[in-house]
């Protein structure tokens, strides 16, 4: 089955805890085990897991990536946003965290994040779950 997550960024980059989002949806999705698919379905977000316990971890990634994508470096899209484009295929449109028992098997310290380098906007998530056979 296949659901959409939305969600608002407020910033131009942001990265955005989406974990408990992502966590109902399992749960709606009465799946105890399997895997739960996601992908952003934008050019220019992306997403991500890692440290969801100390904001500075998710700080620290968007504006890393800032530097080293500067978003007045000669780019030759003139949308004015190809840091953003750039960004999101370094981050990647997409993770894939296994189900077990009903929750998501994620470390300790991890989370899941929708990464937003052209915000503030408006986004859209495909959630795919798969149940084991
Ligand atoms: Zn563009």
């Amino acid at each position: 089955m296949v659901f959409y997550l939305q969600v608002a960024s407020r910033a131009r980059n942001e990265l955005i805890d989406i974990t408990g989002q992502v966590t109902e949806l399992v749960k709606k999705s009465g799946v105890s085990s399997g895997v739960c698919h996601l992908f952003s379905l934008h050019t220019t977000g992306a997403i991500t897991v890692n440290e969801g316990a100390d904001p500075a971890v998710r700080a620290d990634i968007a504006r890393f990536l800032a530097t080293l994508v500067p978003v007045d470096a000669p780019f030759s899209h003139g949308e004015g946003n190809s840091d953003a484009h750039v960004k999101t295929s370094l981050v990647g449109p997409s993770e894939t965290v296994i189900i077990e028992g009903g929750r998501l098997l994620l470390g300790t310290w991890q989370a899941i994040f929708f990464c937003e380098f052209d915000g503030p906007r408006t986004r859209k998530i495909a959630v795919r779950i798969t149940a084991d056979e």
